[in-house]
């Protein structure tokens, strides 16, 4: 028997639970990056547990989107489209 890959690349709760550290069994573990000591030369990288997703539902599996989402997560999504067929 073969079985096919069903798994839907291009819908945002597939990017989520593939690529999203945060995300565990479909919940969000709520930790995000933040700037602290910024600087003339530059900044440093700190990290809060934000509460408003942390130990609740993904937000993107309601069709929502968080920051850490669609400015880490999306972003860092490599495109290998090309390759698989994958959005
Ligand atoms: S809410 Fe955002 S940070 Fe949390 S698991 Fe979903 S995509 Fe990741």
């Amino acid at each position: 028997m073969i079985r096919l890959n069903q798994t839907d690349y291009s819908k945002p709760q597939t990017k989520a639970k593939l690529h999203c550290a945060n995300w565990v069994n479909g919940n969000c573990l709520g930790i995000c990056f933040v700037k602290t000591n910024e600087d003339l030369e530059g900044y440093d990288v700190g990290h809060i547990i934000d509460k408003k997703y942390a130990g609740k539902p993904c937000v993107v599996e309601t069709g929502d989107e968080c920051p850490y989402f669609s400015e880490i997560v999306k972003k860092g999504i490599p495109e290998i489209k090309s390759i698989r067929g994958r959005k």
